[in-house]
């Protein structure tokens, strides 16, 4: 593979903001660490960490080790040169002399070895709060005048559309939109991609992926935790924000996009705003919105409902569940539903999108003791593999159908599902934004999204209690059979 800097020309600076919190420790340093492990990163690259918490490199590692998938054998020398990379650098994320002195330390890196170009990357591992002064001061104080600069936003990209607005404005304002990049981890899994493959590279399923087959898609993101860490945050944000709103709309975007005109970057994220312009705004009639309660059938004391957590506000009317049905009003999708359901404290954890085609017997009579469905299933997570349901004859002289599955990754079946920062981060250094959001596109997700948003935050209406451990509210699934989705 061609290293990403081969003449070694370039110094390459890798800032994470906020360094001291659970994003940057828990995934962030740990996908560093294996890029650098497997000698991934481009030579002599120097990571830096700006935090207003005082870090060293000595108990900053202890820190983090935890989750870098240490082999002891193997690993200890390189995981002790990876930590002379490391140079902590503490400030204020208002002051912006404490961004000045981040940028000496980036110089004084840069020059040791009379490189002639720096690129700098920024990664805002930080909660939006602090994200205006942040912007700002690193635009003044720490573009590289020699090389590429880069800044990497996460979710949440503001609240609504009112509040996108001057978010996007000011971001675009400061960066240019080459040097922008929105995350979203989902965008780096193997069967995210692997969906576009599917898609495009099968006459099979490009030629069946629409409304002449296609009765139904359902994506869901389920968890069975509880709202434990990042509690204030998600009762702020609800499930629709957390998940509905990024993840799954880039799903959904996978899944129903047309072909892009070619490869490159433009064309790609041209071809997803197309598709998102052309989803229909939601509306409450769309929407059905849970909050799971106590199961009085638990003795476990952790089950308890969304309001008993002692972190939750007794009052709180934040969705923990939610489904929402979107149109896509273009010829090849319009009149089937997209099916959007997330919670938390649910029966099951996973990740997917599933395909529903319409029954073959629909054409005949719609013999319902025969109405078994084909399914085309992405499961994303716990296990990343992707499935068939099919219809074939049971063993024995009579002609009996049965259900069967057909899997069409057999070999890489339960491949276990991990978090992948790595690839993301190893494209921020190639500049490769395919697996990054543009601006615009957020925009267009928060015009779907901001009529329940509102509705919800405005009227507080009272989310349909479930029970811990359940399915989640009975009437939402009630609303996806009336859409026109069956559940086998
Ligand atoms: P944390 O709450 O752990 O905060 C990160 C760091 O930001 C803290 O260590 C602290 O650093 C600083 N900070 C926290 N609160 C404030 C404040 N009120 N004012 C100034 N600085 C503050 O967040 P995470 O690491 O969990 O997440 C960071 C960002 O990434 C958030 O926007 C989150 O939504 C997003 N995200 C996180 C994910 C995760 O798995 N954790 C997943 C997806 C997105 P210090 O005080 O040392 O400067």
């Amino acid at each position: 593979m061609q290293p990403i800097d081969p003449n070694n020309e370039t110094a390459h600076s890798f800032v994470v903001l906020g360094a001291s919190g659970r994003l940057a420790t828990q995934k962030v340093f740990p996908a560093l660490w294996a890029l650098y492990r497997d000698n991934r990163l481009p030579q002599g690259t120097r990571i830096f960490t700006f935090s207003r918490t005082k870090l060293h490199t000595r108990t900053y590692r202890l820190t983090c080790a935890p989750y870098m998938n240490l082999d002891p054998e193997r690993d200890p020398q390189k995981f002790n040169s990876f930590w002379l990379t490391v140079h902590c650098v503490q400030g204020q994320y208002d002051q912006a002399e404490d961004y000045a002195a981040l940028t000496e330390a980036m110089i004084l890196q840069e020059r040791k070895h009379n490189q002639i170009y720096a690129n700098r990357i920024f990664y805002l591992a930080l909660p939006p709060i602090v994200f205006d002064h942040v912007t700002t001061n690193l635009s003044r104080k720490c573009k590289s005048s020699t090389g590429c600069t880069r800044i990497v936003v996460e979710k949440p990209f503001a609240r609504n559309d009112l509040t996108y607005r001057p978010y996007q404005t000011a971001l675009c304002q400061m960066f240019k939109e080459s040097q922008i990049y929105m995350i979203d981890h989902f965008l780096s899994k193997q069967i995210s991609q692997n969906l576009f493959g599917l898609r495009f590279g099968n006459l099979l399923w490009s030629g069946t992926l629409n409304n002449r087959h296609v009765a139904a898609v359902m994506i869901t993101v389920k968890c069975e935790k509880p709202v434990k860490a990042r509690a204030e945050y998600f009762n702020f944000f609800g499930i629709i924000r957390d998940v509905m709103t990024n993840h799954m709309m880039q799903l959904l975007a996978l899944v129903a996009m047309d072909k892009p005109y070619s490869n490159t970057i433009d064309d790609l994220r041209n071809e997803r705003l197309k598709l998102f312009k052309e989803v229909t705004t939601a509306n409450m009639g769309d929407v059905i919105i849970g909050q799971y309660r106590n199961n009085r059938m638990e003795s476990d004391p952790d089950k308890v409902g969304y309001t008993e957590h002692s972190y939750i506000p007794k009052d709180s009317m934040t969705p923990t569940f939610a489904m929402v049905v979107l149109h896509i009003n273009n010829r090849r999708w319009s009149g089937v539903p997209f099916i959007l359901r997330a919670g938390r404290a649910l029966n099951d954890t996973k990740t997917e999108v599933r395909i529903q085609y319409k029954s073959a017997e629909c054409d005949e009579g719609n013999n319902e003791e025969l109405e078994i469905r084909n399914e085309l299933v992405l499961r994303v997570a716990p296990f990343e593999e992707i499935f068939m349901r099919l219809r074939l004859k049971q063993p024995g002289e009579e002609l009996c159908l049965k259900e069967t599955a057909l899997n069409l990754r057999v070999d890489e079946r339960n491949t276990k599902y991990m978090p992948n920062y790595n690839s993301l981060i190893l494209d921020l250094f190639k500049g490769n934004q395919s697996m990054f959001m543009r601006t615009d596109e957020q925009c267009e997700i928060w015009r779907i999204f901001s009529p329940i948003l509102q509705s919800i935050d405005l009227d507080r209406p009272k989310p349909l209690p479930y029970d811990f451990g359940s399915r989640g509210p009975l009437l939402a699934y009630r609303k996806a059979e009336r859409v026109g989705f069956v559940f086998f």
